[in-house]
């Protein structure tokens, strides 16, 4: 079983995120440790959900519990009746590189956090305070350095690309200083303007261009060129990791296995039923705080969604999908193109096809429930 809980506190909203977070000066730490155990017995109440092979506290910053609120948080969930964390569970935790201090890494090793997160995106000074990012360049390098004297040897950093040219961003120089950092995975975030957000806002007013097309895809391309060569498996569309350093809490995800996730907005998966819950913080705190279920909405996968969730999933990882008669022809074409390899009958995609994945995958799933 594999286990998410969503923290959705953050210090300020950057420019761009539309994520569910609730920006607090001051952090209900307890409050929230509460509303997460009252969550899991409104809808458990001490029925057996498995061991935990995977637990992820992601965000939102989870890093804003602190040291000791992320032990709590941990010890709160391992005394849930029914749920038991595995002695060799991944245990990720997202952060923002300016919490993570030498005391706070340290904290967070002895509570069992092995594997470190951090919302890096950029080295450019420039970059990161147009994105409204709380930490400064260098922040990245003493934080890795924290993590790693602490004992958690497993640190993902993400980046984001596409930054609008105006900027004058170079996203060659950040993979490079991504690269000196030496961490065991990456993830990308192509940037993407949003309503409702502050760059959503500057856009409409045509006070930012956003990044063309083009720049997009020959940042990506660039990546996963000067990634590969350095020794990353591309293993995701978005994700690169060193020998065995890849996600399991999210390979769990691209391979459909049942999840739970726990806090405002977080979705679960039984197999066939996906269930969210209240988006926001306040509505899901009152939910919990009354000993009630904070479901928010449920679908019951149908045939049909199968369908295009197996290939979306295939596609996007290196493992591919299993060619089928029906398809042969089609990856065949895509193969002539250079967008996916054929190897015993799996079609992967390559780096050129994961930018056209959105429209591969529709094009397959077409052909596959005809
Ligand atoms: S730290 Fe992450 S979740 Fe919080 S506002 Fe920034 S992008 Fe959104």
């Amino acid at each position: 079983m594999h286990f998410y809980v969503h923290v959705p506190f953050c210090a300020r909203r950057c420019s761009y995120c539309d994520f569910a977070i609730a920006v607090r000066r001051t952090i209900p730490t307890d409050e929230f440790i509460d509303g997460v155990a009252s969550e899991l017995k409104a809808r458990f109440g001490g029925a057996d959900v498995g061991e935990l092979t995977t637990l992820y506290l992601g965000g939102g910053t989870p890093s804003k519990l602190g040291s000791d609120g992320v032990g709590r948080l941990l010890d709160r969930l391992r005394s849930v009746p029914g749920l038991t964390v595995a002695g060799d569970a991944e245990v990720t935790m997202e952060a923002n590189p300016e919490d993570v201090t030498p005391e706070a890494a340290a904290a967070w090793r002895a509570a069992g956090i092995n594997r470190l997160s951090m919302g890096v995106q950029s080295f450019n000074a420039v970059a990161l305070a147009w994105m409204h990012r709380t930490h400064d360049a260098d922040a990245a390098s003493r934080a890795i350095t924290a993590a790693r004297e602490a004992g958690i040897d497993n640190v993902s950093i993400d980046l984001i690309f596409a930054l609008p040219p105006d900027l004058g961003r170079s996203w060659e120089t950040d993979l490079l200083k991504a690269l000196a950092l030496q961490p065991d995975h990456i993830s990308l975030y192509g940037l993407t303007v949003e309503p409702h957000t502050p760059l959503g806002r500057w856009t409409a007013r045509g006070e930012v261009t956003e990044a063309p097309e083009e720049q997009y895809a020959v940042e990506y391309l660039l990546a996963h060129k000067t990634l590969v060569a350095a020794g990353f498996d591309h293993y995701e569309v978005s994700n690169f990791a060193k020998a065995s350093k890849s996600s399991r809490h999210n390979s769990s995800y691209w391979q459909r296995s049942p999840y739970i996730g726990a806090g405002p907005s977080a979705h679960s998966f039984d197999g066939s039923v996906r269930r969210w819950n209240e988006r926001e913080y306040e509505p899901w705190r009152q939910k919990v705080a009354a000993a009630a279920d904070p479901l928010g909405g449920s679908e019951t996968l149908t045939e049909s969604n199968a369908i295009a969730e197996d290939v979306y999933l295939g596609l996007r990882t290196m493992n591919g999908l299993a060619v089928t008669e029906v398809d042969a022809g089609m990856m065949v074409e895509w193969e002539k193109s250079a967008w996916a390899g054929l190897r015993k009958d799996r079609g992967r995609l390559t780096a050129e096809g994961w930018l056209r994945l959105d429209s591969l995958a529709a094009a397959l799933t077409a052909l596959r429930s005809h």
